[in-house]
């Protein structure tokens, strides 16, 4: 299987892609987890990992979704997210995920990660926006791999979507990536409507066939002011998916990519851990995409790695998240997480400004965290790599909740 999917690599994909992919996130990436592990010896917690939201418009009205897409538009400007990266890369990052919105909406997008040839970025997009000129121009930049999001068959695309003919303007984009040659990820939320087409070997062995090289299944989560619980997954269905993600890994010429396990398949939380944290369109530093409270923002005088490092609420919400749980927080215990964006006074991030009470109204309910039914990698190689470079890092080992007293865990 590692001889099919190096002779992939070597044959499918453009060599000079391979080699900035190899340099700007393999070895600086690694080297980028070394210094975050010297930090978090000090301490000091700066995410080696950012995911930074440059646009909250979207073309798409997905079910779930929690950006206001149709709310008045809002960017991150090219100069703030030029000194944003380049503070990032300066405390020794050079990976970055590219999230919306829609980011191919952003008119500067490609212009601002052209000055950063010694870095790479990772783009979560629809591939609407990817024509054969955008793709071209990624393959010439060299740094960065487009993750597109394939929710489903035609008929359920259109449903998750809130759009018509959303697949095959999806697989357009997908194409237009192939046919250039770039290093293309497909991703999935991954709920009841289209478990059972995508969560399947089939579906793996089209995206090979096709020339997809990485995959990432995410689980659905119920945010936003348009939740659609009865899209998740049921616990049978978490344990099914990781245990298929597991297999796969060890069978298929694909990479799976997965944030929520450790090697040994315990689960964590990577904003509890401190590897990745999120910056929205306004600038707003959050400790993840769905947790849009913030107290502190980019457009600050010190780089961001300080302005991080110094966050009392980043801090907080990392021990409380850590102590609550090492599943989700917001899934399993939104109410503590209402009581700390209290307790710090943290801004609503949001445009329509109802996180909070979006929060009070959410049923608690199970995450990634399936204690006694941990399933460990079965690929050496993902089983090294996570010892290495993602795992807990002790974050689950002596938390203090920041709150008085937290109640027992109620899960659904
Ligand atoms: S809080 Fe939940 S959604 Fe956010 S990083 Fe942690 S597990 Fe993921």
């Amino acid at each position: 299987m590692y001889l099919r999917m190096a002779k992939r690599v070597l044959l499918e994909a453009d060599k000079r892609l391979v080699w900035k992919l190899a340099y700007n996130f393999g070895l600086k990436g690694a080297l980028s987890v070394q210094r975050f592990k010297r930090r978090l010896k000090r301490g000091e917690y700066f995410p080696p990992f950012l995911y930074i939201s440059v646009i909250n418009s979207c073309n798409l009205r997905c079910q779930g979704c929690w950006v206001d897409v149709a709310a008045k538009q809002q960017t991150i400007d090219l100069e703030s997210l030029t000194r944003l990266i380049n503070d990032a890369k300066a405390a020794g990052n050079s990976f970055f995920g590219i999230v919306g919105g829609e980011p191919f909406m952003h008119k500067d997008l490609l212009k601002a990660l052209s000055r950063h040839p010694d870095a790479y970025f990772q783009i979560f997009t629809n591939g609407h926006f990817i024509t054969d000129e955008v793709a071209k121009e990624m393959r010439r930049l060299g740094n960065i791999t487009p993750l597109i999001s394939v929710e489903g068959t035609e008929i359920v695309s259109d449903e998750r979507r809130g759009r018509q003919h959303v697949l095959s303007d999806t697989m357009r984009g997908v194409e237009n990536c192939l046919k250039n040659h770039l290093l293309t990820g497909v991703c999935t939320s991954v709920c009841q409507t289209n478990f059972d087409d995508l969560v399947q070997e089939k579906w793996l062995d089209r995206l090979i066939e096709m020339g997809v090289f990485y995959t990432w299944f995410h689980v659905y989560r119920p945010m936003g002011p348009d939740a659609n619980p009865e899209l998740c997954l049921t616990r049978e269905q978490q344990l099914k998916l990781r245990r298929f993600v597991v297999e796969m890994r060890a069978k298929k010429p694909i990479a799976i990519i997965d944030a929520y396990y450790d090697g040994e398949g315990k689960a964590l939380c990577p904003a509890a851990t401190g590897i990745s944290h999120h910056i929205n369109p306004w600038g707003g530093i959050e400790p993840c995409p769905i947790v849009q409270f913030a107290k502190e923002t980019i457009h600050d005088t010190r780089p961001i790695d300080r302005v991080m490092i110094e966050s009392k609420f980043l801090h907080d919400f990392r021990q409380l998240a850590a102590s609550s749980t090492r599943g989700c927080i917001v899934l399993e215990r939104p109410d503590l997480l209402h009581e700390l964006a209290v307790l710090h006074d943290a801004g609503d991030q949001t445009a329509r400004k109802t996180a909070a009470a979006e929060l009070l109204a959410m049923t608690a309910r199970t995450s990634q965290d399936m204690p006694t039914q941990e399933i460990p990698e079965k690929s050496l190689v993902y089983r090294f790599a996570k010892r290495f470079f993602f795992n807990d890092f002790g974050a689950y080992d002596h938390p203090v909740s920041p709150l008085k007293a937290p109640a027992v865990p109620q899960k659904t």
